[in-house]
């Protein structure tokens, strides 16, 4: 990844119109911010810009609007919620361009706030339409991306506004983008990929970008079983993509031709019913019986990933090692996410984990806060370990 322009080059900003892409799609139920965790994490940027005196003038998606406007995704409580973090007024437009936002714009002061509607109630925005772009850019003289977490997808407020004016990395951005560069970009050697988590199928271009990248890879959870049937070992009734063997046995051969280790389950823990509290013992991985489901890695195999988790200077992590929602099949994710937090606390390991359940995973093993990093971005931290280009991110580079 190549250097990306920041905040810290973004020269005097007083008096400035600055629109800030940020990542408000949080969770909501009957209307009420549930989780407030993005709203956080935008903090930085917006209090940065507004005690330097810029007008802060936030530009979000909500939800997934199909037809125009739809009060049920209107962003206004959100900026409500975000006033209260902030100790500060957050104003609201009804619209993301035309004359409700200039308006409210022009009535700004240096240091104020305004958040604009659901960017999304216009299909220019995901349709990247060069004159939805226009119209948000009138409203602003600089752009800022601190939504890393919408970055894989070239939209209008996203990717086409950061052609129209001078574009910057936020802080959330910034330290997300720093972290991958750890991560994968210029990682200290070894690296350790853990990759866990339902199905192959969801992670074939993951897993066929890692090899060729990590020194070795630990495959767990449900997709686990799609390649030790692939070599071959009964899996019984465990969760397993069988019509994926083809696809199991070209990624080993990649990474034996990438010299990367590939490490499988050597036992497991299973269960006859995937359910709290199920009767469970541990087997080695050849002897798992026929009316069994495997649910969770087994104590050797724990052993051996910890012993590579020592080894590495660098993990990346995502997705569970087994069925870790359901007790007592967490044991393996819970106890190699407090192995990588102790080593990475120790100053051995640099830790970079994200994507879909690994953050609530990482959380209930109580280990999420001593990982250097973990993105709370889903598809966009997926299509980073995948090794595609993320357009909002290449329209930030130098
Ligand atoms: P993913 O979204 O692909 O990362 O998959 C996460 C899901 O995989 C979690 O809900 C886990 O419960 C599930 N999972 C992990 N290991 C297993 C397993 N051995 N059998 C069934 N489900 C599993």
């Amino acid at each position: 990844m190549a250097s990306f322009k920041t905040l810290d080059m973004i020269g005097d900003v007083t008096g400035k119109r600055v629109l800030v892409r940020v990542d408000l799609n949080v969770p909501m139920s009957d209307g009420k911010v549930s989780d407030a965790t993005r709203i956080e994490r935008i903090l930085p940027t917006l209090t940065e810009l507004s005690q330097k005196g810029a007008k802060v003038i936030l530009l979000a998606h909500f939800g997934r609007p199909k037809n125009g406007p739809d009060a049920s995704l209107s962003l206004r409580p959100v900026a409500e919620v975000t006033a209260a973090m902030l100790n500060q007024p957050v104003g609201f437009a009804a619209d993301c361009v035309g004359a409700e936002a200039a308006s409210t714009i022009n009535a700004m002061a240096n240091g104020d706030i305004v958040l604009l509607e659901n960017t999304r109630f216009h299909a220019g925005d995901e349709n990247n339409d060069p004159e939805f772009a226009k119209a948000l850019a009138a409203n602003g003289d600089i752009f800022i991306n601190d939504a890393f977490s919408a970055a894989h997808r070239a939209h209008a407020s996203t990717e086409g506004l950061a052609h129209l004016l001078p574009a910057f990395a936020g802080r959330t951005m910034q330290a997300e983008l720093e972290a991958l560069e750890k991560g994968l970009g210029k990682p200290a050697k070894p690296v350790l990929a853990i990759v866990g988590g339902a199905k192959v199928s969801t992670k074939i271009d993951l897993l066929m970008n890692l090899v060729k990248k990590v020194d070795a890879l630990v495959i767990g959870g449900g997709m686990a079983n799609t390649f030790l049937a692939a070599r071959g070992t009964s899996v019984g009734k465990s969760l397993c993509e069988h019509d994926l063997a083809g696809t199991a046995k070209l990624i080993m051969i990649e990474a034996a031709t990438a010299g990367c280790a590939i490490i499988l389950p050597v036992d497991g823990v299973i269960a006859r019913e995937f359910k709290a509290g199920a009767a469970s013992e541990v087997v080695g991985i050849e002897h798992v019986p026929d009316d069994a489901m495997i649910l969770d890695a087994g104590p050797k195999t724990i052993e051996a990933i910890n012993a590579w988790i020592d080894r590495a200077a660098t993990l990346v992590w995502n997705g569970p090692l087994g069925a870790f929602e359901i007790e007592p099949f967490d044991r393996a994710t819970v106890a190699a996410a407090k192995h990588a937090a102790a080593q990475t606390r120790a100053g051995a390991l640099v830790s970079v984990a994200g994507g879909g359940d690994t953050v609530a995973a990482l959380n209930h093993a109580g280990a999420a806060d001593d990982f250097t990093y973990v993105s709370t971005a889903g598809g966009a931290f997926l299509e980073w370990m995948e090794g595609k280009p993320l357009p909002g991110v290449d329209v930030l580079k130098g």
